[in-house]
């Protein structure tokens, strides 16, 4: 896994949020950290961003 922002190497690392343990990809470069709900997030904001901008067109 590479880290998207700076190409570093990225490495698992496990939180806790409340009664969740979950595993995230942390950059040891630049501290980025990837998770599937980011990443899901992400997808989602951007596609609420391009409707928003079609909208607007
Ligand atoms: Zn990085």
């Amino acid at each position: 896994m590479k880290c998207p922002k700076c190409s570093g190497l990225m490495y698992l690392e496990r939180l806790s949020d409340f009664f969740v343990i979950f595993n995230v990809w942390k950059c040891i470069n630049c501290g980025a950290i990837m998770d599937k709900t980011i990443l899901d997030n992400r997808r989602k904001s951007l596609a609420a961003l391009e409707s928003v901008e079609t909208i607007s067109q």
